[in-house]
């Protein structure tokens, strides 16, 4: 050992240890693209000093040709670099073994024939320099120095460019990074170079691991200062390629510097079809994109793209990318598709108009009630109860209800609302703004109204159906013409007053009226002054008689009156009070007032055992027949 050269081998040890750190750092971050491939450079570089370093320290020829062929190891380099910028700039053929093995074919070769040095096909003229500073180890290349030479050239050059084409695509941190180790690599490319050339003194035969402090340090540069083989790198990428939008990255130019593949998908394109281009060349629709860009705003902007006969929705979201000091670099673009929300929405949407309108057009009234208020009323309730839908909506359902069935629909809505079993089928009376009422009949259920539950009721207007049915049963009771009861009924209504009095043993009576001369009335004026010389009769004996007793019509023109609870005295009198009212009212017509008298027959019940309502109306009818016989406008009693 020549211990004087030791000075001249510090720079070596600086490029070992850095060597063997990098390699360390490397290996536990080995996950990261190109980690493996800088890894093995790492270690090569490690071997290279070390060998130089002993090379430069051993004194015999045999044993600095022992540490040179150490130092052929880094023989290695231009592949190392070649496979890292594959595994860097992630070629596809990177990840196949085949290309593994096939890149170290060469250098394993070389290192053998170095080694064995057959035929001094590697090494010739081996001698030690002493003209130098320190004893160097010089010898003529063998042709297959040459050719690894050459081979190492290749590797170079396609690191190069692959590089190179990396850079120009990418994003601004991977660009910086990409150029600080580009740099660092050049220079020992370049270092290595010169030397082949015999560009520098013949005593340092190779500079390359001089210069791989330079590359270590670029390395180390770009792992500590742009964390490269950290977690940013693998996040972005992770995240720009993973995410489920597609993403374009514009520079302050416009033109695309980065696209993931889901954006390639939606635009139908590839990364080397686009980078590098104008985003209107490329993007359909980029007008508006490009308008609202040029306002530096952050915007979300729906376009339509068609594929294959199939349409889909995108929401573009331009986000302005700004640096430290807040200019504008570019947009980083967000397509997120909504082709499924907007078909949803759209069903959806379908689907409601549908059932609004079979509700809008119905013929029925209907309101959804959810919490007790109205969710929704159709035009056809609003119309019968004569409110807007403003006045309705998110009102408590039973004002709108008449008093008397407030109670009746809150309980039901109660019950069914609490899964009871209720009535779902009833009628109440509706109010309207006017204060008017309105007769419905309700059909109502359960449902769901926007997840959750609710009252749906089906109003019906019964108006017409309840006049008619009160119609039909008047007509049953009355008399169509004086619109008192008809005889069926008077008889139905007298019996069980009758039957009541008898149970109570009241006294009873019954009054039986015939208007005197009523032909002549017909014969004079027409049958229709004779009917309402009829309805003014029937009004006189309401007006003479008391709430209790009973009116009918007997016949053509006979009344009968049962009175309850009275005795013969109170039934004359009650008589008395008819011959007068009927004797002084008149009906008047174009011919003058026409006056009639009518003639009363009165009775009492005698026996309260034996007698029975015709016997009483048989007696009745007798007095009557005598009123008659004695003269008319007369009231008589039974004896
Ligand atoms: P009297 O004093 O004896 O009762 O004489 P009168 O003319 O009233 O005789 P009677 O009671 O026998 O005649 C009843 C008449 O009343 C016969 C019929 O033309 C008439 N009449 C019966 N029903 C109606 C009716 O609904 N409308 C009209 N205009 N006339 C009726
Ligand atoms: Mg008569
Ligand atoms: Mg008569």
């Amino acid at each position: 050992m020549r211990w004087n050269v030791l000075p001249y081998t510090i720079p070596l040890w600086i490029t070992l240890i850095f060597s063997i750190g990098t390699a360390i750092y490397i290996f536990k971050r080995r996950a990261v693209p190109g980690a493996i491939a800088l890894f093995i450079m790492s270690l090569i570089m490690s071997l290279w000093s070390l060998g130089y370093i002993f090379e430069l320290l051993s004194q015999s020829l045999r044993e600095k040709i022992f540490w040179d062929n150490v130092q052929m190891l880094g023989g290695a380099m231009g592949v190392s670099c070649f496979a890292f910028a594959l595994q860097y700039t992630k070629q596809k053929i990177c990840l196949k073994r085949r290309v593994t093995i096939l890149l170290a074919i060469e250098p394993v070769i070389i290192w053998i024939l170095a080694v064995s040095n057959l035929t001094e096909l590697f090494r010739g003229n081996a001698y030690i320099d002493t003209s130098g500073p320190f004893p160097a180890l010089i010898y003529d290349m063998g042709i297959a120095s040459w050719i690894d030479f050459a081979f190492g050239y290749v590797m170079y050059i396609l690191f190069i460019i692959l590089l190179i084409r990396f850079f120009i695509r990418s994003h601004d941190l991977y660009r910086k990074q990409a150029s600080f180790m580009m740099i660092g690599l050049t220079i020992t490319a370049g270092g290595y170079i010169l030397s082949f050339l015999d560009l520098i003194p013949k005593y340092m035969r190779d500079v390359s691991p001089f210069t791989f402090t330079i590359l270590n340090l670029s390395l180390f540069f770009s792992i500590y200062r742009y964390k490269f083989l950290n977690t940013v790198p693998i996040a972005r990428e992770t995240l720009f390629e993973k995410i489920n939008d597609g993403l374009i990255v514009l520079d302050a130019n416009k033109v695309i510097v980065d696209i993931n593949l889901l954006a390639q998908t939606i635009i139908n394109t590839t990364t080397n079809e686009v980078i590098g281009q104008l985003f209107h060349g490329i993007f359909p629709n980029s007008q508006e994109i490009l308008k609202n860009m040029d306002n530096s705003m952050q915007t979300n902007l729906e376009i339509s793209l068609k594929k294959i006969d199939q349409e889909y929705i995108y929401e573009v979201e331009s986000l302005p990318l700004v640096n430290k000091r807040n200019t504008n670099i570019g947009w980083l673009i967000v397509l997120h598709d909504i082709s499924e929300r907007k078909k949803m929405e759209k069903a959806l949407q379908i689907s409601e108009e549908k059932y609004r309108n079979v509700c809008e057009f119905a013929n029925d009234g209907i309101v959804i009630i959810q919490d007790g208020y109205i969710k929704y009323m159709n035009t056809k309730l609003l119309e019968m109860i004569n409110h807007t839908y403003e006045e309705v909506i998110n009102h408590y359902f039973d004002i709108f209800v008449i008093q008397e069935f407030r109670t009746l629909v809150r309980e039901t809505y109660r019950r069914r609302i609490m899964g009871e079993e209720v009535n779902n089928r009833y009628e109440i009376t509706l109010l309207c703004k006017n204060g008017d009422k309105l007769d419905v009949e309700v059909n109502a259920a359960v449902m769901n109204y926007n997840g959750r539950l609710a009252t749906l009721g089906y109003i019906r207007d019964i108006t017409e159906r309840k006049r008619a049915e009160k119609a039909l049963r008047e007509l049953a009771v009355k008399d169509p013409l004086t619109q008192i009861f008809n005889r069926r009924h008077f008889f139905i209504l007298a019996q069980k007053e009758f039957e009541l009095s008898i149970h109570h043993k009241y006294s009873m009576c019954a009054i039986m009226i015939d208007i005197d001369h009523f032909k002549q009335v017909n014969d004079n004026y027409g049958h229709a002054i004779g009917d309402q010389v009829l309805c003014n009769i029937a009004n006189n004996i309401i007006d003479s008689i008391r709430d209790t007793d009973v009116l009918g019509r007997y016949g053509g023109e006979e009344f009968a009156v049962f009175l309850p609870k009275t005795d013969i005295c109170k039934a004359q009198l009650i008589a008395e009070r008819i011959r007068k009212n009927i004797m002084q009212s008149s009906v008047s017509t174009d011919r003058g007032q026409i006056f009639v008298t009518a003639s009363l027959g009165v009775a009492q019940i005698l026996n309260f055992d034996e007698d029975d309502i015709d016997k009483l109306f048989d007696r009745a009818d007798k007095a009557l027949y005598t009123a008659k016989q004695k003269g008319r406008n007369k009231v008589i009693i039974y004896n």
